[in-house]
Parts: C-alpha cells; sequence; structure tokens
C-alpha cells in the first residue's frame, strides 16, 4: 500500500528534479507552503498518498525585496510577513489587505499568496489583488524558470497552469508610482473566517486629475478569478466621477458568471460585485489622494 513521504529538498534545482523523479515513476507530489489547504486537503476522503514536498526551506522562496527597483514575494514568505512589512503596506495596500483577510492571525503566521494562488479556489481573496497590482509569476521549471502574468496562472477550479515537475518560486511585481494605488474588497455572509461571496481588486493610476490606467480584477464569480478589462476602459480618460464608477461596477456584473449557493444567489453576487467595484475604486482613489 502506498505511503505518504516527506522531503524538504536544500535547493531549487533538487525541487525540481524531485518533482521530475516522482513523476517518472509514477507517483504524485504535492507542495507544501504554509500548509493551511494542503493539511485540510490531506484529512478530506479521497486525497491520495503522495510524496509532500517543502519548500519553506528554499533560500529564493523565502525571498522579500522591496525597493524603488520593484517587490519580489517568494513562494514561502507567509502572510504575516508581508503584513508587517512597513514599505510594502504603503505601496500594495490592496494586496495586503487581501492577504491580511485570510483565515486569523494564526493562519496567517503560515499561509501564503502564493499558495492562496497555487490553490486555484475561485474564492482565493489575494488573486484578484495580485491581478489588480499586476504581479508576474516566476515558475521554477527542469529549464531554470519562465513567468505568466498572474491572471493566465488560474485555468480552472482548483487548476493552475504548472506543467508537471513546475512550481512557483515567487511573484514579481513593479513598485507603483505614488500615483498609482490598489485596493481590494470582498463580501462575505459572516464577519469571521468566511470565503468570499464576491470580491474586486482594483489597482489604478491618476494624475492630473485624471485616470490614466486601471486594472479591475473580479473574485469568487466566476471559475477562477479574472481580469475585467471592460471596468478599466470604462476609468481610463475619466476623473473616477459616479458614471465612470457605475460602468465600472456594471462591467463587472456583466462579466462575472457566479454559481448560486448557500452563501447567495447567482443574481445577488452580480449585485455584489457591482458595488464593491464601485467602493474599491473609491478607495484606491482616496489613497492616491491621501485622504
Ligand atoms: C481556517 C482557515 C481560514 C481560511 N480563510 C481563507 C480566506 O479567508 N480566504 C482565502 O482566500 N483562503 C482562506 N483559507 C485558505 C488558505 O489559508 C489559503 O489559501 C492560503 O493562502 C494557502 O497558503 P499556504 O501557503 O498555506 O498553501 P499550502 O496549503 O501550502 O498550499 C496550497 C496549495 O497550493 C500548492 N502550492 C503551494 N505553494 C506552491 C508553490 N510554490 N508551487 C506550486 N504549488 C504550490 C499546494 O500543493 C496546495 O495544493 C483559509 C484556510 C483555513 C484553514
Amino acid at each position: 500500500m502506498e505511503s505518504y513521504a516527506y522531503a524538504a529538498p536544500s535547493s531549487v534545482s533538487e525541487t525540481v528534479a524531485l518533482l521530475a523523479q516522482n513523476a517518472s515513476e509514477g507517483r504524485q507530489t504535492q507542495i507544501l507552503a504554509g500548509g493551511t489547504d494542503v493539511l485540510v486537503q490531506m484529512r478530506a476522503a479521497g486525497h491520495t498518498p503522495r510524496t509532500i514536498i517543502d519548500i519553506k526551506t528554499l533560500a529564493e522562496t523565502n525571498r522579500l525585496d522591496v525597493s524603488a527597483d520593484g517587490i519580489y514575494i517568494g513562494a514561502a514568505v507567509p502572510s504575516a510577513v508581508i503584513n508587517e512589512h512597513a514599505l510594502l503596506r504603503s505601496a500594495l495596500p490592496g494586496l495586503l489587505e487581501a492577504a491580511d483577510l485570510i483565515g486569523s492571525t494564526q493562519i496567517q503566521g503560515r499561509a501564503t499568496i502564493c499558495g492562496n494562488l497555487c490553490n486555484a479556489s475561485p474564492a482565493g481573496d489575494s488573486i484578484p489583488a495580485m491581478i489588480a497590482a499586476g504581479a508576474i509569476c516566476e515558475i521554477a521549471t527542469a529549464a531554470g524558470s519562465r513567468e505568466i502574468a498572474a491572471e493566465d496562472f488560474v485555468v480552472g477550479v482548483g487548476r493552475n497552469a504548472l506543467a508537471p515537475g513546475e512550481f512557483l518560486l515567487g511573484l514579481k511585481l513593479a513598485m507603483p508610482s505614488a500615483e498609482t494605488k490598489d485596493a481590494y474588497l470582498r463580501f462575505t455572509p459572516r464577519t469571521e473566517m468566511d470565503i468570499a461571496v464576491a470580491g474586486v481588486g482594483v489597482s489604478l493610476t491618476v494624475a492630473g486629475g485624471r485616470c490614466t490606467q486601471a486594472r479591475v480584477a473580479i473574485g469568487a464569480v466566476a471559475p477562477t478569478a479574472m481580469l475585467v478589462p471592460e471596468a478599466a476602459e470604462a476609468l481610463i480618460g475619466t476623473d473616477l466621477n459616479d458614471t465612470a464608477l457605475h460602468q465600472a461596477g456594471e462591467a463587472c456584473k456583466a462579466a462575472a458568471s457566479p454559481i448560486s449557493d448557500k452563501r447567495g444567489t447567482a443574481e445577488y453576487r452580480k449585485k455584489v460585485v457591482a458595488v464593491l467595484c464601485r467602493r474599491a475604486i473609491v478607495v484606491a482613489h482616496q489613497r492616491i489622494q491621501g485622504a
């Protein structure tokens, strides 16, 4: 009978080799970051024995760089660490408010935003925020590494774009200018420890009173979090007046294809995503204005 195995490789190349070796032997593997999803999954019926590969000790996945040259958040850096990084908090308040919504303080001591992305839940809170912020995923491969945009990483419910033998090393983000700020808002039926009924991440650049760039991403209202270019188009060139906000909200509503479940009907989720979009735009705009 198959049993679980645990490995903690000491380098990226060793990790990739271990993934390849297990694949060639027909044995399943699963990367372990914070484990806040993995351990729950291991207790679920139908989780088959496999090799758990712990990436928490790798130097590359523990990298956290925040400077004018750019931002790098390694795949093993827990939410609690990024949430307490003052420069990161002022640069990407929206991404951090999404990370700060994941579970509790205890969960955030382990959970990573890269784990949240790899887990590919439609309701993963950090995913719309990182898409809005323009995050690029750096993926370790047998040949070295490759990069894809965060909006292309999740390809279905619980499915991501990693090929066998690959794992996510970390996220690269540009350091936003003073005229660029982000925001993330979600709605849950309960105030504590519940998953989103809808979530919206927004990143805006405003110069001379006009919105010059925008990225709007929605979560929990479709099989995957997604960028809504039509919402951004409704904002760019405007002074973010009520009409522009309304059109952006309606674009999010039109892009959404939610399910109905115990947390809310599809119709309700569509209404909520439009409201959250408008509110997140206001929050990001106020941040740019220093309000
Ligand atoms: C009590 C509780 C409350 C929660 N609340 C929320 C919430 O409010 N919002 C929310 O979005 N989530 C929530 N979660 C889910 C979970 O905490 C998050 O998804 C978390 O961000 C996962 O990060 P992790 O580092 O623990 O991932 P892990 O559990 O280590 O991994 C998650 C998945 O991604 C894979 N993986 C992880 N890292 C990599 C990598 N670098 N490369 C390839 N694959 C990788 C793993 O194999 C696994 O399939 C909650 C969980 C619990 C237990």
